[in-house]
Formats: structure tokens, sequence, C-alpha cells
């Protein structure tokens, strides 16, 4: 694989960065993981702009443009033969020796991109449905900034699997705030999607801005708001969406089937109509 790091193309096992990146040490960092469909990126524009969000709020720079950005990720996707996975865009605000306080405003971040191949359009899990677990959500209050600092999520995985399911969904007070790398859907008896809020509790999704969009298309009933354990527990079907897995059914809630037990029919139109979406819009 090639892999790109700090303005070099280069095979993975000759790429190097500091033992001193602020990004091993502190978890200094950000990220954005962009899909690929038929060789072209999924919703680009939605991900630079959330990129630009996530460095603004910690303060972080990056001296690339979002154009500079999109030949980096076009050259990644031609070099690595990419018809369809992901894309890894990581950035740290560089190596400096260790110390709390950030590092003198001229340390260049570091940047790295890889991809990933991964088939998207024909996912086993979507095909069956997801079995999730709700745990209680420890993470920090700044979910909004899609950080590196992944442990928390990948502990609940973890947990997910050990119980023989395939995620988990997190629970603050009660409420849902999302999956361990999605955002979380119920869908009520009288049709309504319901999906938690933009708060600092959840990562505003890329692919949750255009799916809901896909929603209001088909005229769907959409409420943001908190949904608690109780109510997925009776919602007649749930989902999650994520630029990796788009929209997976979700079938089961802690051992207990959600609705039929099977995968329901507004996730199921929501995924083929934003994969449908997407595909014409991809660049
Ligand atoms: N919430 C969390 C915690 C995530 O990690 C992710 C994606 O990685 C999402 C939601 C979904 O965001 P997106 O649709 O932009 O992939």
């Amino acid at each position: 694989r090639t892999v790109y790091v700090n303005g070099a193309y280069v095979p993975e096992d000759q790429a190097k960065v500091s033992v001193f990146d602020r990004g091993f040490l502190f978890a200094d960092g950000v990220y954005e993981v962009t899909s690929v469909l038929d060789g072209k990126l999924i919703d680009f524009g939605g991900h630079c702009k959330r990129l630009r969000r996530s460095l603004g709020e910690l303060e972080m720079r990056l001296d690339l443009s979002d154009e500079d950005l999109l030949a980096i990720h076009r050259e990644l996707v031609a070099r690595n033969d990419i018809d369809e996975g992901m894309i890894y865009l990581q950035v740290t605000r560089g190596a400096a020796d260790r110390d709390f306080v950030f590092p003198p405003e001229d340390t260049p971040p570091t940047v790295v991109l890889f991809t990933q191949k991964k088939p998207l359009i024909e996912s086993a899990l979507a095909a069956r449905g997801q079995k999730v677990i709700t745990i209680e959500d420890k993470r920090w209050s700044r979910c909004d900034i899609k950080t590196v600092q992944l442990l928390y999520p990948s502990l609940a995985k973890m947990e997910a699997k050990a119980k023989g399911a395939d995620d988990a969904w997190l629970v603050r007070d009660g409420f849902v705030t999302e999956g361990s790398s999605n955002n979380a859907y119920i869908v009520t008896s009288d049709g309504t999607i319901v999906t938690r809020d933009i708060s600092s509790a959840i990562l505003s999704g890329i692919t949750r801005q255009a799916v809901l969009e896909c929603a209001r298309d088909l005229q769907m009933k959409i409420e943001e708001r908190p949904f608690s354990v109780e109510e997925a527990e009776n919602a007649v079907e749930a989902f999650s969406t994520s630029a990796s897995g788009f929209v997976v059914p979700a079938v089961e809630i802690d051992g207990k089937p959600i609705g039929d037990g099977k995968p329901g029919p507004v996730a199921t139109r929501l995924r083929s109509v934003y994969i449908e979406k997407m595909r014409q819009a991809a660049i």
C-alpha cells in the first residue's frame, strides 16, 4: 500500500512519524474518513467542512487547502487502485518535546492519509442487520470534535463482540447518544425517524446529514431529539449511519429483537436511496 506522509507518497513500510508526535503522546489529533465508490469520493465537501471545524475547535493548523486534500485523496485512490473502500486522513499537532502546553505555532502538523479496500455496497452486516448492546457513554464531553481519541469506542466495541453483538450504542442519562462509530436512529410505530439532535454529545455525521435529507425528500417524518433505551427496545425498527457503513439496520438490542428482528423497510429504503444519490454526486 502507498500512504501519504507529510507531503510524500511512500510504501507503508517506509512511512515514518516521530516518536514525539503529539498524536501518539496526547491523542492530540483529528481525523476524517471518506468512502470511495466506483473509484470516486462520497461527500468529500462535507468531510472537508467537518475537518476544518474539528481543527478550528482545537486551534490546530493545516497548511493544505481543500483542493490540495482532494488531489491527495485522488492520488491515493489511483495509486492503490481503490474501487470501493475508505480513505483516512489523520492530522496531529505535530512533533515536539513532551509538554502539555502546545508547541510553538510554527510546529508543522503531521498529516497522514491511507486507504483501506472494503466492499461497501455488498455488506454482510447490512444484509443481516446488526445486533447492538447498550453501555454507558463514558467519553469526554466534546464528542462533536472528531479526535483520534478512540479508546473508549474501541473498548465499547470489544464489549459488544464479547457479548456476541456487533456494536455498542452509548447511553448518557438513560438516553442513547450514538453508536461507537456511527449515529443511531429508531423508527416509532407511527413511522417517525428519531435520532439524537446535534450537540457536543455526538459527532455530527456527514452521512447523518445526507440520510436525513433523503428522508425529507421521501416525505418521512423526522424528530431530532434524544431517545431512551426503552424507546429503542419498543421501536419498530432501528439503524445506524456512517461513512463506512452507509445505513445499517439494527435488529437486536441487548439480546431483544427490534420489531420483527429483521432489517426494516425504512432503513432498507434509505440505504438504497442514499447510495444511489451519493453515487451520482461522487467526485
Ligand atoms: N459518530 C461517531 C462517534 C463516529 O465515529 C462516526 C464516524 O466515524 C459517526 C458518528 C458517523 O459520522 P460519518 O457519517 O461522518 O461517518
